[in-house]
């Protein structure tokens, strides 16, 4: 797969480097590259920014440079998606990531002030798909630290990307419950015991016991997912 990100900050995307992400680049499983927006400025301040038509508070980010950003990242990939990150999109969950973790290319164009300008989502639209995707309710400063959870997200589902394929069949949200609480050696320790059924050996046992605990603990911590 390759990912592009666009971003002012394209120093956030370093930590892509790093565990298994980085060896996934290493592998050649992900070819990513980040994106300075103010390569495709030509004043000499390097502006990207500029006042809201209407008034408002705060400046917003200006469509020429993420124009030409997102016409020298389209041109020579072909078929795209474009992910503007934004805390007024869908939000973001394990059914997208593997959504998406079905292209062959995604950019992720992330916002900086007020955000983008909306003729800009318009403009990639026309070119490829689009989806302006959140993180979750709450604002963040930028686009980056989202773009980047999300490239984690939808990077791990990939063939060969985690060493053990099978530890992402049991994990939280791969059937719509979230995981069963996990425990390892010590059977006992400070005084808390690691459940009896779990040492038993019994796995129709241990599968019902974490079967239940699944249900009890999605009822508890998140009751939506059980709609
Ligand atoms: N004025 C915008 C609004 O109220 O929707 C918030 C702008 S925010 C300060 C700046 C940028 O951070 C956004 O353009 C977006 O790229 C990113 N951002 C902030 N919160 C986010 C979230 N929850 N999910 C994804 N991106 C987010």
């Amino acid at each position: 797969m390759r990912i592009d990100a666009i971003s002012i900050f394209p120093e956030y995307f370093g930590v892509l480097d790093i565990s298994l992400l980085g060896k996934a680049q290493t592998k050649k499983l992900i070819a990513f590259e980040a994106h300075d927006l103010r390569n495709y400025t030509h004043d000499k301040h390097r502006t990207v920014d500029d006042s809201p038509y209407g008034g408002g508070a705060g400046m917003l980010m200006k469509p020429e440079p993420w124009g030409e950003a997102l016409d020298s990242v389209l041109s020579d990939a072909g078929e795209a998606t474009v992910i503007f990150t934004s805390p007024a999109g869908e939000v973001f969950n394990q059914k997208m990531a593997r959504e998406l973790a079905t292209e062959k290319h995604l950019i992720f164009a992330c916002g900086r002030y007020e955000g983008i300008d909306q003729r800009v989502v318009d403009y990639a639209a026309s070119k490829s798909n689009v989806r302006v995707i959140s993180m979750g309710d709450y604002v963040l400063n930028g686009g980056e630290v989202a773009a980047i959870a999300m490239i984690e997200a939808i990077a791990r589902l990939l063939p060969g990307v985690i060493g053990n394929a099978e530890s992402l069949v049991e994990e939280s949200h791969s059937d719509g419950l979230l995981e069963y609480p996990s425990f390892t050696k010590p059977p006992s320790w400070r005084g808390f015991d690691v459940p009896e059924v779990l040492l038993s050996g019994n796995h129709a046992a241990i599968a019902q016991w974490r079967k239940q605990q699944q249900i009890e603990r999605t009822k508890r911590v998140r009751p939506d997912l059980l709609d």
